[in-house]
């Protein structure tokens, strides 16, 4: 007889998948602040908090598998269909779901580097390679290489605008040019969690390109703008075959009752949210501008961070913000990134900056 197997064989695409780093937590104590992970500073409103309560008082039942209600009022504000939207965990879930229903071994997944680190690993999981086109000097994404780089064997191209890490978002006429270069059997995923915070009047919304376009979805999240990271629900906006895949490859009941409801709630406190989002762009505008005083070179941030190409210093510069209080994402040789947060926090960062650049002039 053959020996006892070890245990069981597990399949070897998932050999060497680096796991989701999340951002580190808060150091101790007061006067510490993550800045690691992109979040919103702000706490739940308490229209959402006393919602998202109150549905927690159902917590025996399965929530709705549909997710009607919040589809409803997202078809309403988008001017879209019900049956072009897919709510699902996080919009790295609806993500997850998306490169499951087109792209298996054999087939490529077309992204910019360096981009979200979910990319990779999603490809991976699913057996897909990576083709990865490098960003261009000036940190965006290089659109005609990558329109040069797809293949017959591209099968799903994610964008990501405005660009986790670096900051920066894609002008319309850019990214409509791309498109017309991309074959209309691949599906084009645009990652716009970083949305709601972009202020360059020449970025459009994805929503307006997905509307002529079959191949194209565009990915939203609850967890940026509308600071609803711990609750984990984002949604497509795609074509009925498409957003039907989402469907199917959905793990059931993958958005809470809870999560549902303050999604609503939330969409229904849209100023007071966006109002958040102006002082917190503000907030970006302000830290942008003084690291630029200070000399930094920082490229054009249309999210919530900013942008650090700090190489080989990366680590040391982030250990010189945890030792200041506060946790930034270091992203080894390559650059720091720096969630806007509480305004004493982007101060602290501005002062850590000025006595870095001092000490390394
Ligand atoms: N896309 C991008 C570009 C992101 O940076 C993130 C979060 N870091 C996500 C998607 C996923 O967000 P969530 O799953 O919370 O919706």
């Amino acid at each position: 007889t053959s020996p006892r197997p070890a245990g069981p064989r597990l399949r070897a695409a998932l050999d060497g998948i680096p796991s989701y780093a999340p951002g580190r937590p808060a150091g101790e104590g007061p006067g510490s602040f993550k800045l690691s992970s992109n979040e919103n500073p702000y706490p739940p409103l308490p229209g959402v908090l006393e919602t998202a309560v109150a549905a927690a008082g159902s917590l025996n039942r399965y929530p709705d598998l549909a997710c009607s209600g919040l589809l409803a009022e997202l078809a309403d504000r988008l001017g879209v269909p019900l049956e072009h939207l897919a709510a699902g965990t996080g919009s790295v879930g609806v993500m997850q779901q998306l490169v499951q229903a087109t792209a298996g071994p054999g087939d490529e997944v077309l992204y910019a580097w360096r981009s979200f680190e979910a990319y990779p690993i999603i490809a991976q999981i699913a057996g897909a390679a990576s083709v990865r086109v490098p960003l261009n000097a000036a940190e965006e994404h290089d659109l005609p290489a990558m329109a040069a780089a797809i293949t017959d064997r591209t099968r799903l191209i994610f964008v990501c605008s405005p660009n986790n890490p670096t900051g920066t978002a894609i002008p319309r006429a850019d990214l409509e040019a791309f498109l017309d270069r991309v074959p209309g059997d691949v599906l084009v995923v645009l990652d716009e969690a970083y949305r709601e915070f972009v202020r360059d009047p020449r970025v459009g919304d994805g929503i307006e390109l997905y509307r002529e376009r079959p191949n194209v979805c565009v990915l939203r999240t609850f967890s940026k703008a509308y600071g609803l990271a711990g609750l984990r629900v984002g949604f497509a906006v795609a074509h009925p075959p498409v957003a039907a895949a989402l469907r199917k490859t959905a793990v059931p009941f993958g958005v809470s009752e809870v999560a549902q409801r303050a999604a609503v709630a939330s969409l229904r406190s849209e100023p007071a949210l966006l109002a958040r989002v102006d002082a917190l762009v503000a907030e970006r505008e302000r830290v942008t501008g003084a690291l630029a005083a200070q000399g930094w070179t920082v490229p054009d941030a249309q999210g919530n961070f900013v942008w650090l190409r700090l190489g080989a210093a990366s680590a040391e510069f982030a250990a010189a913000c945890e030792a200041a209080g506060v946790t930034v994402r270091p992203f080894a040789g390559e650059g720091v990134r720096v969630t806007i947060g509480e305004t004493e926090a982007n101060d602290l960062v501005l002062r850590t900056a000025a006595a870095f650049r001092a000490e390394h002039a």
